[in-house]
């Protein structure tokens, strides 16, 4: 069964529609969404994970002054211990789950049939979303941005979402994932931010001009860029800027204890390192025809806690939805770790993020950059 099989068309979809007037694609997944979750027909290991989900806890934790969720999240267990692109020695390869889906899974073919949307199984918000190319192609977003783009137009409910292959993706198999918008705890922050400017984190302003602006935020826990604009053409041009500067900048990612260095040899894409560490969430809001894009530069998914033996470890990887202040914990031992010991909660975001001399480094060639 090729992945294009899996698609579930409107007639499929029709009594899972709340509406049958004016059917659009948010209208689409949200249906497939219900599709997917009905107990009758739809996919078990979806159900069962919704199960699970039930028990998930959570607890807001102030750190340095920024609030950060910590969740004790079962179902999110595979991809928290995912070693995709960690284990470079072993030869055999693991089977590619986007490619081998389950039978009961269904998806939504999309641009011109290139992905499909899929019910993301590891649940950090019910409607998570995994877009898969419906090809193998690998985990890099360098030619595929304009696509991001055009997503964040056609789900206008939703954050689109990247991980890179060293910041946190959890397949080498090229895909986005979505989530319904703003609803992480970063993503409000991030709008109150941008209207109030509170402390303690602020912005600091690259490059602004009628259309488009770009900032580092400042005193946030981790590494935070924002590139706003209603120009398509200026957001696309000033993220292949973005990713140049950065590229540059992560060749400073060399002979830190358990990470790998930047450019060396990514087993599981057969390819050598080239694309910048990151995290992307996008959304376009159709009332203003404004895109947000944040990026998080990034140094490596796992903190140097994860690398320690015994009860001084702590399972975590840091992904889009870390960044977005949602830090996703599976075992009970770690949860309570973090929440009572904040200073815990710093060490990760500041061993994941890019140090405080390459944030220098990136400001200093962004400005320079976007000068001219
Ligand atoms: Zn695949």
């Amino acid at each position: 069964m090729s992945l294009t099989d899996h698609h579930i068309d409107d007639t499929g979809l029709i009594p899972y529609l709340e509406h049958r007037a004016n059917i659009d694609d948010n209208a689409r997944v949200a249906a497939l969404v219900r599709q997917q979750s009905d107990p009758e027909k739809g996919w078990p290991r979806l159900i069962k994970n919704l199960e699970t989900y039930r028990r998930l806890e959570k607890k807001v934790v102030t750190v340095s002054g920024v609030d950060i969720a910590v969740t004790l999240n079962e179902t999110r267990a595979p991809s928290v211990t995912a070693k995709t692109f960690e284990n470079a020695k072993s030869g055999r390869k693991p089977q590619c789950f986007l490619c081998h889906l389950d039978s009961e899974q269904r998806g939504l073919l999309t641009l011109d049939n290139r992905y499909i949307i899929l019910v993301n199984p590891g649940i950090t918000i019910p409607g998570d979303l995994t877009i898969a190319s419906v090809q193998h192609d690998p985990q890099i977003v360098r030619d595929s941005f304009g696509d991001m783009l055009i997503l964040s137009r056609k789900l206008t409910d939703y954050s689109i979402f990247f991980n890179g292959a060293m910041a946190g993706a959890s397949s080498p198999h090229f895909h986005f994932q979505a989530g319904l918008k703003s609803t992480l705890i970063a993503e409000r922050q991030i709008e109150r931010l941008l209207n109030k400017n509170p402390k303690p984190a602020h912005l600091v302003t690259i490059f602004k001009n009628q259309s488009s602006q770009i900032c580092f935020v400042d005193h946030f826990l981790r590494a935070m860029y924002l590139l706003i604009s209603r120009d398509d053409g200026e957001i696309k041009r000033f993220f292949e800027i973005f990713y140049k500067v950065l590229q540059n900048v992560d060749q400073a990612i060399r002979n830190i204890p358990n990470i790998p260095d930047f450019g060396s040899i990514i087993t599981s894409l057969e390819i050598n390192e080239y694309e910048p560490r990151m995290n992307l969430m996008l959304k376009f809001d159709p009332s203003s025809g404004q895109y947000l894009l944040a990026i998080f530069p990034k140094i490596f998914n796992r903190p140097q806690a994860y690398f320690r033996r015994g009860d001084e470890q702590i399972l975590v990887g840091m992904a889009i939805k870390e960044s977005l202040g949602n830090l996703i914990s599976c075992r009970r031992s770690d949860y309570q770790k973090l929440y009572q010991q904040p200073h815990l909660i710093e060490e990760i975001y500041r061993d994941t993020s890019i140090t405080r001399k390459m944030v220098d480094d990136l400001n200093a060639q962004l400005m320079a950059a976007f000068s001219l």
